[in-house]
């Protein structure tokens, strides 16, 4: 069974994160795929959250995906993620990527929710059955999460601990909804075990954040908690295989 990391920051413009550095963390600990997302870094200017749009950004996404496109082309076990800003391209969700990132804290610029490109990407997105990594506030996970409905798979990143946390979202039943999912990154293994206990193992997936978290360090606490082979299995290879139709 191949061991593999759903979450993983790749990109060579704004940050120094190649595939040959993922490859080899992935290497030292033991896991041979990854979902790569581009760097926040690469998609807009989030110390600014006035920030709109220019050509120089929208050339950088638009590499910053491409880059990662291209990675999965020539490398077995690595999917791509298009990390989606306000110019909705929903044009190059048919090119390959096999989800989509959905990034935004409190003081980082905003996503246009009304402009009616935005449901035009999110009905494409359906469409191809593309999971959508979803990190935002807590008001807008909640806003979100109601406003897909089901239609396509949601995965909420560090169990929560960056959508308002754990505890918050838990309690919000965020994680009722048969589609919305849960990555470690980052997680308490007591927040794990938490999920685990009302959720069983099928909506819980594996991830590093890498650069922000070691994969070794990050799958070592999934180790530890002692589940049996099929909810180890669950977690670290057959989830997420199954969101990103790869199964
Ligand atoms: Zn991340």
């Amino acid at each position: 069974m191949k061991i593999i990391d759903s979450h993983m920051h790749c990109g060579i413009q704004n940050s120094d994160q190649p595939i040959e550095l993922i490859r080899a963390y992935l290497d030292r600990a033991g896991i041979q795929g990854a979902c790569l997302y581009p760097p926040v870094e690469d998609i807009y200017d989030r110390y600014n959250d006035r920030f709109e749009d220019n050509a120089r950004w929208v050339a950088c996404r638009q590499m910053a995906n491409e880059y990662l496109l291209e990675i999965q082309g020539r490398e077995p076990d690595i999917h791509a993620y298009y990390f989606v800003w306000n110019d909705f391209r929903k044009g190059e969700l048919k090119k390959g990527y096999r989800g989509i990132k959905w990034h935004r804290h409190d003081c980082e610029p905003v996503y246009h929710y009304d402009d009616p490109g935005c449901e035009a990407f999110i009905e494409e997105a359906v469409r191809l059955r593309l999971p959508i990594v979803l990190e935002e506030s807590f008001r807008n996970t909640l806003y979100f999460i109601k406003r897909i409905a089901g239609r396509t798979p949601i995965i909420i990143p560090h169990l929560g601990g960056l959508n308002g946390g754990f505890h918050a979202l838990f309690e919000a039943h965020v994680w009722d909804g048969e589609t919305v999912y849960a990555d470690t990154a980052l997680a308490s293994t007591g927040e794990m075990e938490i999920f685990l206990k009302r959720y069983g193992s099928r909506k819980l997936l594996f991830g590093s954040d890498f650069p922000f978290g070691i994969p070794s360090s990050e799958l070592s606490k999934v180790r530890h908690l002692g589940l049996k082979d099929e909810d180890f299995e669950n977690i670290v290879n057959r989830n997420i295989l199954r969101l990103i139709q790869q199964d």
